[in-house]
C-alpha cells in the first residue's frame, strides 16, 4: 500500500499573495441556513495562489495554456532535493541529479511560507536553470511564489526553462517531506486561455 504525501497549500482567506494579486476569497452564492435548496461556493483568486502550474504564456506571448499542457509530465518519478536554506540555487546544487535519469525535480528550500508572502525566497540561477534543460529535466517544481527572485521583472529561469520545455510548480509544501525518490501526481486544471492552473499535487512512496 503506497502511501499518499500531499505537498500542496491549503486554500483559504489568508493564504499568501504576491503583492498586487488577487487575493483568495471564498463567498457563497447560495446557502441551505439561508432556505436555499443546497450550498453553492464561489472562490475569487489569482491562478498563481497556492501550489500551481505555470504555462508558458504566463511569460510568453502566446504560449500554451493549462488546456493544452503536456500531462505526461505531471505524473511519474520525482526526486525531492533537500537544499534547506539555499537561496540562490547554483549548478553545484544539483550535482546529485543525472542526464536524462531524473525527469522531476522538487527542490525543498523553507525559504517561503504559505500565510505570509516574503520577498527573500530561494530562486533558480540562470545557470541552474540552464543545467537543468541540459540535463533533459521535464519539470522543475520549488516550494516558494517562483522559479526566480521575487525582483526579477525579466524572468530569466523561467524563460530558460520554458525553452526546454521544462514544466513548472510552485508553492509546493515539502516542509515534510524526505529528500528521495518518489512518486508525483500533479494535474493542472484543463483551464484554456489562462497562464497558471492550481495543481492538488501528490507524492506516493515508490
Ligand atoms: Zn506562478
Amino acid at each position: 500500500v503506497s502511501q499518499v504525501i500531499d505537498i500542496s497549500q491549503t486554500l483559504e482567506e489568508g493564504i499568501a499573495t504576491w503583492p498586487g494579486d488577487t487575493p483568495f476569497k471564498a463567498f457563497w452564492v447560495m446557502r441551505l441556513e439561508s432556505g436555499d435548496s443546497c450550498n453553492v461556493g464561489s472562490v475569487t483568486m489569482s491562478l498563481h495562489t497556492g501550489t500551481h502550474a505555470d504555462a508558458p504564456l504566463h511569460f510568453l506571448a502566446g504560449g500554451k495554456t493549462p488546456a493544452n499542457l503536456n500531462l505526461e509530465t505531471f505524473i511519474g518519478e520525482a526526486l525531492v532535493l533537500d537544499l534547506t536554506g539555499v537561496r540562490e540555487i547554483l549548478p553545484e546544487h544539483l550535482s546529485a541529479l543525472a542526464p536524462r535519469v531524473n525527469a522531476r525535480v522538487l527542490i525543498k528550500t523553507q525559504t517561503a511560507r504559505a500565510d505570509r508572502f516574503d520577498d527573500g525566497f530561494a530562486h533558480l540561477s540562470e545557470d541552474a536553470a540552464g543545467l537543468l534543460a541540459e540535463l533533459g529535466v521535464r519539470l522543475i517544481g520549488i516550494d516558494t511564489p517562483s522559479v526566480d527572485a521575487s525582483d526579477s521583472k525579466q524572468l530569466a529561469a523561467h524563460k530558460i526553462l520554458a525553452g526546454a520545455q521544462i514544466a513548472i510548480l510552485e508553492n509546493l509544501v515539502l516542509a515534510h517531506v524526505m529528500p528521495g525518490r518518489y512518486e508525483l501526481i500533479s494535474l493542472p486544471l484543463k483551464l484554456a486561455g489562462m497562464d497558471a492552473s492550481p495543481v492538488r499535487a501528490v507524492l506516493r512512496s515508490l
